[in-house]
């Protein structure tokens, strides 16, 4: 029976636990989580009013659920295990710990109250622990770097009314800061043109369907090409509409300086003839995308950690996000955890290997207290009961009500202590 332990149970390592068990049904997979909460990407970074995407925790818990797959939440590798340890146990360790760290642009007044990454913006707003409310307030104009499809989710989050978000699964406090905002101008601005810009058009068009806020071309002349993401600038080039939030498309602007003393007041860009133009901001969000960071000793490179398709070294692997760094949808984590699966089948030959069993033996030697799956659905009907008319789920935001919720903890008892 081949063990492999999974770091990280967000899409990529979900797949790739759901792949072995094809490939391998004798195999056994435990997927460890520095939260006590599974999914990863799919809870903290799509957007909470797309529930239509974020549905796909249901298969991804259907995964976690099977006889051959154990979550070990709550358990830091690195902290709590260490890799080397892991290693011993396992015939193979895949790192599925995704790119958690928000690229920098490296120029003046990054650090500036009121300049934040999107991995830090949409951690809030998705109800991260580790993610505070960004430092602004009575924001009136909001400046959104980078051209993809995180950009577009930020400037949907801010630019929807509160009937528009209803039903999604916001926070109270989250919903209140984007309510108390005077938001009136959003400009997503790019470094490129518009054909380069690497929205999806579909994720595009729906700026169209707003009920308070309508996207605007600053420059509809400078619009190139007939790709299917520039017909649909074109269109909102041309709709008449009033609202009360303009969402404000600007290219071919780099980047310069963040503006401001304590706060920040502007950013200023440099366009292509050298001029420079500032746009006034109480709040900037970078979506530039984001690189993986070390993981129990293992250093990335260039933002992920190198690897041949898939292999770092004998016994260790990685995939999703951490392989081949922030690009795709979660659908391309499915069809590579395929190929990482298959190669793992291949390489790894069966030799004596505890696993699991020694894992928790380890842990519990250590005090640690993991959530396993019955404890993590302890979790999820606690949020779901909470959540009220106006909501789909309330999230638990700190790990010490999530543990509460799951009856794990010093003052309730680890799993096996229950047992
Ligand atoms: P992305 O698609 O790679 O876009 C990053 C943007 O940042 C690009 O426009 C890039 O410009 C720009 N950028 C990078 N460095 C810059 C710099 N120094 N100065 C100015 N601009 C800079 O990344 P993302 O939006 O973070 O999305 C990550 C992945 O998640 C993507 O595959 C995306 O499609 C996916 N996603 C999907 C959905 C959805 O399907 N609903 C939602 C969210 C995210 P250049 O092109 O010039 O490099």
């Amino acid at each position: 029976m081949l063990r492999i332990a999974i770091i990280g149970s967000g899409p990529a390592g979900c797949y790739l636990a759901d792949n072995l068990l094809r490939l391998l049904p004798d195999s056994s997979s435990d997927i460890l989580e520095r939260l006590p909460v599974p999914f990863g990407l799919i809870r903290y970074g799509v957007a909470p009013d797309h529930q239509g995407t974020k549905a796909i925790a249901r298969v991804l818990d259907r995964v976690l659920s099977r006889d051959h797959v154990s979550f070990f939440g709550n358990v830091e590798v690195g902290r709590d295990v260490r890799l080397d340890e892991l290693m011993s146990l396992y015939h193979a360790v895949v790192l599925a710990t995704g790119a958690e760290r928000d690229r920098r642009l490296g120029i003046p007044g990054e650090d500036l109250p009121g300049v934040v990454g999107s991995g830090g913006f949409t951690g809030w707003y998705n109800g991260h622990p580790d993610h505070p409310a960004p430092q602004a307030q009575e924001v009136h104009s909001a400046v959104i770097i980078g051209n993809g499809n995180v950009a577009i989710d930020v400037a949907r989050i801010l630019a929807k009314g509160s009937a528009e978000l209803a039903g999604s699964d916001l926070s109270p406090e989250v919903s209140a800061w984007l309510r108390s905002q005077p938001i009136e101008a959003i400009h997503i601005v790019g470094r490129r043109g518009a054909a380069d810009a690497k929205f999806t058009d579909h994720e595009l068009a729906e700026l169209g369907t707003l009920e308070r806020a309508r996207p605007v071309v600053v420059d509809p002349a400078s619009l190139d090409g007939a790709s299917p993401v520039v017909q649909t600038l074109r269109r909102f080039a041309t709709a008449n509409r009033e609202s009360p939030v303009a969402i404000n498309f600007h290219f071919d602007l780099r980047p310069a300086a963040f503006v401001g003393e304590k706060q920040l007041r502007a950013v200023q860009f440099r366009s292509a003839d050298g001029s420079t133009v500032e746009l006034p901001a109480q709040l900037a969000v970078t979506c530039i995308g984001y690189e993986a960071v070390a993981c129990c000793g293992v250093n990335p490179a260039n933002g992920v950690f190198p690897n041949q398709d898939g292999k770092v070294k004998d016994g260790l692997y990685v995939v999703g996000w951490a392989k081949r760094g922030p690009s795709g949808t979660i659908p391309t984590n499915r069809s590579e955890a395929q190929q990482v699966a298959q190669r793992i089948a291949q390489e790894v030959t069966d030799s004596e290997r505890r696993g699991g069993s020694a894992l928790r033996q380890l842990l519990e030697e250590r005090h640690v207290c993991w959530v396993d799956y019955e404890a993590w659905r302890r979790i999820d009907t606690a949020e779901l009961a909470r959540a009220g008319q106006r909501r789909c789920r309330e999230k638990f935001s700190t790990v010490a009500e999530m543990l509460e919720a799951a009856q794990v903890g010093p003052n309730v008892g680890c799993p096996s202590a229950r047992n």
